[in-house]
């Protein structure tokens, strides 16, 4: 009802910048979903596909001068199309049987991409689905092994305090190597990292698929988990994940066991580039030209623009070069460009062209999905020689940056 259909939330929402249509963009979707609270729009196919096709970006809420809470909206909109709308089997075995059992946990992962790196060495690509094509031709053909011990004190005489550190599925498997980048950097700026077993998903995959109730599931192990330890912050190396711990507070707000010990929770949660100290601009320590581009759920959802490229700037000096669109979805969107294959495809020929006109060497990110996505469509586009890192492995190989 906060909604007053200015409009100012279209030119920032790259679904609607694509396609030109208002169905495809945030007025419009917020307009439906009034349609279907009031009965006045049944659900079906033609009303469930513009909510499918949003991204989850969130570039439409800082936009919107009403603080129209698009992802309240969007979450729960979801959550009651899962429950009352019947999909098509193709798409119930996608989301249900592939992304939700398996993307979550990590040993289902690992066999997941034993197969896929089998599939490529066989060359059996041409007789999977399409969308099997697509997650096996971005499997990475290097994986680093996660190897992070429960405690991993702080290796400089200042000490800032400690830290908790959730390891993320896809994250964990995929980019292993990141993780344990990311607690060297936290100890080597004076955090103690404290990893506990028994942590979960951050519970982002449910609820972008509408299943509320699961991400509300992973929330109350994570928060179990984690409040035990005295910690002073919480922190994971996706910023997907980040948003998604640090919203816990107002995923369990209706639940009186739980509220308070959320709210608790998602206090102390925090990305990495809020931990690491300011450093002195321009010293240029870093010889490649670099660019970066914004993770959706770090920059929209969590208003964190400046921190990354201050650290940027100050490794990279004058090689640092801007990105257009940087903080425009590069179309993964968890597991989007799974789900919606057609405009990823076209937000990834967008990105790609976008890095392409910086001239840039190195593209830094701080999501998994983006670092996935902006790989596939630099090779589709001929340009595998360009790097594409997360920040954290980006600073390692940097000598002396930025907290060594
Ligand atoms: S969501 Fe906000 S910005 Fe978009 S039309 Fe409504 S009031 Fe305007
Ligand atoms: S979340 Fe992103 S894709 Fe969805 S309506 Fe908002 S800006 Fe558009």
């Amino acid at each position: 009802m906060r909604c007053v259909h200015c409009g100012l939330c279209l030119a920032v929402c790259p679904t609607y910048l694509e396609t030109g249509d208002e169905n495809h963009s945030p007025r419009g979707r917020i307009y439906l979903m009034r349609q279907l609270q009031s009965g006045r729009a049944e659900l079906g196919a033609t009303t469930v596909q513009p909510v499918d096709a949003c991204l989850g970006c969130l570039a439409c809420q800082p936009a919107c001068p009403a603080n129209v809470n698009y992802a309240d909206l969007l979450d729960h909109t979801r959550h009651h199309i899962e429950r009352h709308h019947r999909r098509p089997a193709a798409e119930v075995l996608l989301r249900r049987w592939l992304i939700e059992f398996v993307f979550p946990h990590p040993w289902r992962m690992r066999l997941g991409l034993a197969g896929a790196r089998l599939a490529r060495t066989l060359r059996l690509q041409k007789v999977l689905p399409e969308f099997m094509r697509k997650m096996v031709a971005m499997v990475p053909t290097e994986m680093i092994r996660q190897n992070i011990p429960p405690r991993s004190p702080a290796t400089v005489p200042e000490t800032r305090g400690r830290v908790g550190f959730l390891t993320g599925c896809v994250q964990s498997v995929m980019f292993g190597g990141t993780n344990n980048q990311c607690v060297a950097l936290l100890n080597r700026a004076g955090y103690e990292v404290v990893t506990p077993a028994g942590q979960t998903c951050c519970g982002a995959l449910y609820a972008h698929l509408g299943d509320l109730e699961e991400a509300r599931a992973c929330a109350r192990r994570n928060i179990a988990v984690f409040e035990a330890l005295n910690l002073d912050y919480v922190l994971t190396g996706g910023s997907g994940c980040g948003f998604a711990l640090k919203e816990y507070g107002h995923l369990l707000r209706d639940d009186p066991a739980w509220a308070q010990r959320a709210a608790a929770f998602s206090s102390r949660v925090r990305e990495l580039v809020e931990l690491l100290p300011p450093r002195p601009s321009g010293n240029g320590l870093s010889q490649a030209i670099v660019t970066y581009h914004e993770s959706c759920h770090l920059a929209h959802a969590q208003g964190i623009r400046r921190e990354p490229r201050a650290i940027l700037r100050a490794v990279c000096g004058e090689r640092f070069v801007e990105l257009p669109e940087s903080d425009l979805c590069c179309g993964s969107a968890g597991s989007y460009n799974l789900t919606q294959p057609e405009m990823a495809d076209r937000l990834q020929r967008r990105k790609t062209a976008n890095i392409l006109r910086t001239g840039a060497t190195i593209v830094v990110t701080t999501n998994p999905g983006c670092l996935l996505q902006i790989r596939a469509g630099l090779a589709a586009a001929g340009r595998p020689d360009i790097a594409v890192m997360h920040l954290a492995d980006f600073l390692a190989t940097v000598p002396g940056a930025p907290t060594a």
